[in-house]
């Protein structure tokens, strides 16, 4: 898969056991290492996502039946077992309850202690261990549960170059994980909650990266809501310098089947053409019977957009109401890095050259998806792994004292030419900071030759 094209590799923490996820990382880097190119792993808190607990056997759910839903371990014989202690108190009369997917579906009557008495709306099959989701309710519990806690410190010791956080519900959820990482690793904010959209300007001051989460974000939100939705959340995660992963069913059908539907190749293209940072797989790589496959036809799609040219100007964003001025990095910022993708576009350059330390500017600059590779020189291993996760860049490490402009420039030179980017004679824009160890201090372009 790695070599078929495969970025980044999640690790769900939803599923799965703290031993089976350390063989399973341990297997990516060797891979990786195979390969010849670092590969960056995702670890996945669940946040407060809401299961059903263990069933012994499927129960039938027929509507207009009354069941009681009751919590994990406190439940009797003929109850719902659910994950979240505080289900009924959070549940008002007439609140909806959504089980697998919102494929089934209950109302409440009547909550009392920690029961809730609920009539079955959508009836069928309740499987143990389903995803229960609540729009609209105002659910107590913070987004790092006790055991994204204990995720977490795995996480930080398994050196993942990426930690997603889910049921994002406001800025405040991304500041309080960040600030138990810092700086070991970049956030990514799972967009799967009506709140996170309302916030989401807040979350993307404050996060590394977005991920259109269209599996539970289409629960939470009427599903015909999701498309503009994931317009909206890529449209502004650009325009924060933020990175940005669409995620869900995107081959879906090649869990099962070797060939993807028309309509999956038109989604994934289209999530390109909106302006996606990644596509991301889950089932199809998880537990799906085409792995490769799978990989491959991503592949084959984005290959197909990026050759047509259909984004040289970038992506054709559509209105949008409350678009901010340029956020998420100051002005100066963003002046330079909009003038080097312009500069890059006017000279026919072959590459965007970003010297960068905390790798800000090589993101930002993908952020305007420009049409040539960024060859970021970083100095900082962690950086480096990070930078290849990100949209359009080549990084490379440099030794970790080389922090001249001229020192750092001749290691992109080499880069670039050794990679066949360009080649000796041709123009480069370049972009850093001076000095270059203030991180956030990019204040510079020029244009040089290879
Ligand atoms: P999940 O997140 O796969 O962890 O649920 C993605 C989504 O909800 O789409
Ligand atoms: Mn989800």
């Amino acid at each position: 898969m790695i070599r078929a094209g495969m970025n980044v590799a999640r690790i769900n923490l939803s599923h799965g056991e703290p031993e089976a996820h350390r063989q399973r990382i341990e297997e990516v880097r060797k891979a990786a290492e195979a390969v010849g190119r670092p590969v960056p792993v995702l670890m996945d808190l669940p946040g407060p996502k809401i299961r059903v607990g263990h069933l012994d056997e499927p129960i039938l759910l027929t509507p207009g039946q009354t069941v009681r839903l009751a919590p994990e371990g406190g439940h009797s014989q003929g109850e719902i077992p659910t994950t979240y202690r505080f289900l009924a108190q959070d549940l008002r009369e007439g609140d909806r309850v959504l089980l697998d997917d919102g494929v089934l579906e209950m109302v409440c009557i009547r909550a009392d202690g920690d029961r809730a008495e609920m009539e079955v709306t959508h009836g069928g099959l309740l499987r143990s261990q389903k995803g229960i989701n609540l729009p609209g309710v105002k659910v107590r519990e913070g987004s790092l549960t006790p055991r994204d806690l204990k995720n977490l410190e795995f996480a930080l010791e398994m050196e993942a170059e990426f930690i997603g956080l889910s049921f994002v519900r406001g800025a405040q959820d991304v500041t309080d994980l960040k600030s138990r990482i810092s700086g070991r690793a970049r956030v990514v904010s799972k967009i799967e909650k009506a709140e996170a959209l309302e916030a989401i300007h807040e979350i993307l001051e404050v996060t590394d990266a977005v991920m259109v989460a269209r599996g539970d974000l289409g629960v939470e939100l009427p599903f015909e809501e999701v498309p503009l939705a994931q317009k909206r959340i890529i449209q502004l995660a650009n325009r924060y310098g933020r990175g940005v992963i669409t995620a869900t069913q995107m081959l879906e059908s090649m869990i099962e089947g070797s060939r993807p539907t028309r309509a999956e190749a038109s989604d994934v293209a289209n999530a390109i053409l909106d302006g996606t940072g990644a596509v991301m797989l889950s089932g199809e790589t998880a537990v799906g019977n085409h792995p490769l496959k799978s990989v491959e036809a991503l592949v084959r799609i984005a290959r197909e957009i990026d050759d047509s040219g259909a984004l040289a100007d970038g992506p054709r964003y559509l209105p949008i109401e409350d678009l901010p001025e340029k956020s998420g990095a100051s002005l100066k910022e963003h002046a330079v890095a909009s003038a080097s993708v312009e500069a890059v576009r006017t000279l026919r350059a072959s590459a965007i050259i970003a010297l960068t330390r905390s790798g800000f500017t090589a993101q930002l600059l993908a952020s305007y998806r420009p049409t040539v590779p960024i060859i970021a020189v970083c100095t900082e291993a962690l950086v480096y792994r990070q930078l290849w996760g990100v949209w359009g860049v080549q990084p490379f490490l440099a030794d970790s004292d080389e922090v001249t402009y001229d020192q750092l420039l001749k290691v992109a030179r080499n880069a670039t030419i050794s990679t066949g980017v360009g080649e000796p004679g041709e123009s480069v824009v370049v972009t850093a900071g001076s000095p270059f160890h203030t991180a956030g201090s990019t204040n510079t372009m020029r244009v040089e030759r290879l």
